[in-house]
C-alpha cells in the first residue's frame, strides 16, 4: 500500500517540479555574485518533498525519523548561513519530557469493588492511597451535567479529585479513557495532580479506598533552532527579536504500520516557509533585528517544543511571533491568500497589512473563530507570555478533508499557492525585519491558560 502511494506521489511531485522549474526560469534571473542564495519556489518544493516523504514516517515525536527530519532542517540552515542560539554547538534545542503512563488502579466505593472498564485516571503523582472522603475533593457528575466543562475546571485547578460520573456519558467517558490510557507528557511534574473517574450512578459516597499507580519516564525532544544575528550590532535593536515558527513534528504512521500520516500540509508546509523566509532574509542582509527560525517538536503531543523554548529565552525580547500552520492549500479567500488567528488581540496584523497594500493583498482576519486556533497551535504559548504571536494559516479547516488523515500528502497541496503565501509573508514582515514596526504586545491576563492535569 505505501509504494503504491508513494509511487503515485514521485509522478506528480516531479511534474510539479518540471512546472516550477519552467516557471521560475523565466521569473528568477540567477544572482551568481550573491553570497546566499535567494528564495525560490525550486527549493520550497524541494523542502516540502522531503519533509512529507514516506521515508520520514509522519514525523512522530520520538520516532528516529523525526530525527531525520530534524537533521535534514539543520543542513538548510547550515547552508543558508544562519548561527546556532548562543551557547549552543549546533541547531538542535535537546530537552527532556517526562511520560506518563498509568500502571495500576483500583476503586472501592460504599465497600463495592468497582470493575476496571468503569474506572479511568489522570494523574501526574506517582502513589495515589485515598482512603476516606476527606482525602480527596469528590465531585459528582449527574446525568444532566455537563462533563466536558466539570473535568476542565478540574484539570485547570489543579489538586486531587475522584469523579463519579452518570452513565447517561458513558460514550464520553470512554473516550476520556482511551485518552488518559495512552498516557501523559509533560515538560515538568510542578504541577502534581490527579483525576480518577469512576462510571457510576451513585451519588451519595459514604466510603472509598483508591490505589494508583503510574510509571514516569523520561524522553527526549529536540527543536531545531536557528539565528540570523541582528545588523545593527550593539544597540537595542539588535537585541529585539523576530520570531518565525513551525512544527516539524506529526503523528506517525497507523497503528497497523501501513499507512504514513505525512503532513505535507501540517506542517511540513509552514516548516519549508520558515526554512525559506532564512534563506530569504539571509540572502537580503538587512535584519536590523535578529531573526530566529525555529521548527519545534510535539506540537501535535500537547506543543511541549514551544513550552521548553519559551522558557530558554526573554519573552520581552521577543518583538513578534509569526508561526506558520498549514499553507499548503488555498484559504477561503483564494489561492495565495492567508489569514491569522487572534487579530484582535494586537495591532500586528493592521501593521502587516499596511506592508501589503502596495501588493494589493491583505492578511485576512481568521474565519473560523469558532475552532479555538489561537490555542491550536504554538503561538498560545509565546501569547501567554504577552508575545504578538499569531499564527498564519490558509487551511479551510471546516472542509478540509486530508486533516489529520493519511491523505494529507504532497499530491493535496496547491504548491503555487503556497509560495504565494511564503511571499506575502515576507513582504508583509520587512518591517518586523528591518525594525521599522513594532507591534503592540498581547494582553496576557487575557490568555486563557492550559490545564494543569492532562
Ligand atoms: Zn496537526
Amino acid at each position: 500500500m505505501i509504494i503504491k502511494k508513494s509511487l503515485k506521489k514521485s509522478r506528480l511531485t516531479l511534474a510539479l517540479f518540471a512546472g516550477v522549474a519552467l516557471l521560475s526560469a523565466c521569473s528568477e534571473p540567477a544572482v551568481p555574485d550573491a553570497k546566499i542564495a535567494k528564495m525560490t519556489s525550486i527549493q520550497v518544493i524541494k523542502d516540502i518533498t522531503y519533509l512529507a516523504s514516506d521515508d520520514l514516517k509522519g514525523r512522530a515525536s520520538f520516532s528516529p525519523e523525526i530525527d531525520k527530519a530534524g537533521e535534514y532542517i539543520s543542513q538548510r540552515f547550515t547552508e543558508i548561513g544562519l548561527s546556532p542560539l548562543e551557547g549552543n554547538k549546533d541547531f538542535k534545542q535537546t530537552f527532556k519530557v517526562t511520560s506518563i503512563v498509568p500502571e495500576s488502579l483500583t476503586v472501592t466505593l460504599n465497600g463495592i469493588a468497582i470493575a476496571e472498564e468503569s474506572l479511568a485516571m489522570a494523574s501526574t503523582i506517582a502513589t495515589l492511597s485515598w482512603k476516606n472522603i476527606e482525602d480527596v475533593e469528590i465531585h459528582i457528575i449527574g446525568e444532566a451535567d455537563d462533563m466536558r466543562k466539570s473535568l476542565g475546571a478540574m484539570n485547570n485547578a489543579g489538586g486531587q479529585h475522584l469523579v463519579i460520573i452518570h452513565s447517561a456519558h458513558a460514550k464520553m467517558f470512554a473516550g476520556y479513557k482511551g485518552y488518559f490510557q495512552r498516557g501523559l507528557t509533560k515538560l515538568s511534574l510542578d504541577h502534581q495532580g490527579a483525576i480518577v473517574m469512576v462510571l457510576a450512578d451513585d451519588n451519595k459516597i459514604t466510603s472509598i479506598d483508591v490505589n494508583a499507580t503510574i510509571s514516569i519516564t523520561e524522553k527526549e525532544l529536540t527543536n531545531i533552532v536557528a539565528v540570523l544575528p541582528g545588523t545593527a550590532k550593539n544597540t537595542k535593536t539588535a537585541n529585539e527579536t523576530v520570531l518565525y515558527s513551525s512544527h516539524y513534528d506529526h503523528l506517525g504512521v497507523t497503528p497497523d504500520g501501513k499507512e504514513v500520516f505525512n503532513g505535507a500540509d501540517d506542517d511540513a508546509s509552514g516548516t519549508s516557509a520558515v526554512i525559506n523566509l532564512a534563506q530569504h532574509f539571509a540572502s537580503k542582509g538587512d535584519n536590523k533585528r535578529t531573526l530566529m527560525f525555529s521548527t519545534f517538536t510535539a506540537e501535535e503531543i500537547g506543543g511541549f517544543g514551544s513550552k521548553y523554548f519559551s522558557q530558554q529565552l526573554n519573552p520581552d525580547d521577543v518583538v513578534a511571533m509569526i508561526n506558520i500552520e498549514m499553507i499548503g492549500k488555498p484559504s477561503k479567500f483564494g489561492a495565495g491568500t492567508l489569514w491569522m488567528t487572534g487579530m484582535e488581540r494586537s495591532n500586528l496584523g493592521e501593521l502587516l497589512n499596511a506592508s501589503l497594500k502596495a501588493n494589493n493583498t491583505e492578511v485576512y482576519e481568521d474565519p473560523y473563530p469558532e475552532q479555538g486556533l489561537f490555542y491550536r497551535s504554538d503561538n498560545a504559548t509565546l501569547a501567554r507570555l504577552g508575545v504578538p504571536a499569531h499564527s498564519f494559516s490558509s487551511t479551510q479547516l471546516d472542509k478540509d478533508q486530508h486533516y489529520h488523515q493519511t491523505s494529507d500528502d504532497i499530491s493535496s497541496l496547491d504548491l503555487d499557492s503556497m509560495y504565494k503565501v511564503i511571499e506575502s509573508l515576507s513582504v508583509a514582515t520587512q518591517g518586523l525585519v528591518d525594525g521599522s514596526m513594532t507591534p503592540t504586545r498581547i494582553d496576557m491576563s487575557k490568555v486563557r491558560a492550559k490545564g494543569k492535569i492532562y
